[in-house]
């Protein structure tokens, strides 16, 4: 059986993208795009929702259905997207900045609400698009571009936040993980209810070269030797836990989502199905 490529999701010709060299994006999207292939979904079927950022130019390469939105906003889009329209596949890819800081307020609504979408955050630690100044997820102690004499302020903890907020699905990887990236978005895909992929990822030109990490591949290191299977995550120390991050399926629940409860209420307020979008 031919392995699925993705490609048929890419706008003809517009390969180089932009991204750096040891950037994560790409990876990212190749794994997602290879999961719309294997799971069959439809340009016309599938919006592809954005915000701003090195991430937020994905959508420029898709044929799928794209909406890009402002800073931090895409979540709020998605949310209007899928309430009135549930029958499509509705997938949101950020940055830790448009998600946890810019846009910290709606991951935590969208997550409480449990609204069946699939959000993919690639997580580098740093605003990479403006110069690489410091984000919500910026390690403490880590130089950047505002903090640099070490970040005086601790990281969210992405996954942590959406299993706590009510996500149906919660999930982490890294680019060093590819076929598991690809089977993890997939699994989101499927999953009825908010899902969360985090892909914590390398940033070389700004948080890399900053920390140590000047070679392109010194970041992808890092990240693969802090990167822990779950099962094994929980054996560790507290010392040992402080410099690693647990990678694969985190949360797995089936808490109704926000379309059924919506559905409950449109019928309570005798909404006829022929008004119901679909
Ligand atoms: S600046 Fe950082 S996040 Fe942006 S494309 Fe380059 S490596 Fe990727």
């Amino acid at each position: 059986m031919a392995h699925a490529t993705g490609e048929a999701y890419l706008k003809p010709g517009v390969l180089p993208h932009m991204w750096c060299p040891g950037c994560g994006i790409g990876t990212m999207m190749g794994a997602m795009l290879r999961a719309f292939e294997d799971l069959g979904f439809s340009n016309t079927d599938t919006v592809v929702v954005t915000g701003i950022g090195c991430t937020g130019k994905l959508d420029d390469y898709l044929l799928t259905n794209a909406l890009h939105t402002t800073h931090g906003r895409a979540l709020a889009h998605a949310t209007g997207i899928k309430a009135f329209q549930p029958r499509l596949n509705v997938v949101v890819v950020m940055g830790d900045g448009d998600s946890v800081t810019i846009g910290g307020n709606h991951f935590i609504h969208a997550a409480r609400r449990n609204i069946d979408l699939t959000a993919i955050v690639l997580n580098n630690l740093n605003f990479g698009m403006t110069g690489g100044q410091a984000s919500g997820t910026t390690p403490d102690s880590s130089l950047t571009s505002t903090t640099a004499y070490g970040n005086p302020e601790r990281a969210f903890d992405i996954c942590a936040l959406a299993q706590a907020a009510g996500a149906n699905y919660v999930a982490r990887t890294t680019p060093n993980h590819g076929w598991e990236m690809q089977e993890l978005i997939s699994q989101g895909l499927q999953h009825r209810g908010f899902s969360l992929i985090e892909v914590v990822s390398p940033c070389p030109p700004h948080y890399g070269r900053r920390n140590e990490m000047r070679e392109t591949s010194a970041m992808l290191h890092w990240i693969r030797d802090r990167a822990v299977p779950v099962e094994r995550f929980e054996a560790l120390t507290a010392a040992q836990r402080h410099d690693s991050f647990p990678v694969g399926v985190l949360t797995r629940r089936d808490e109704p989502d926000f379309n059924a409860r919506y559905d409950l209420v449109r019928a309570r307020a005798g909404y006829r199905q022929e008004d119901v979008a679909t």
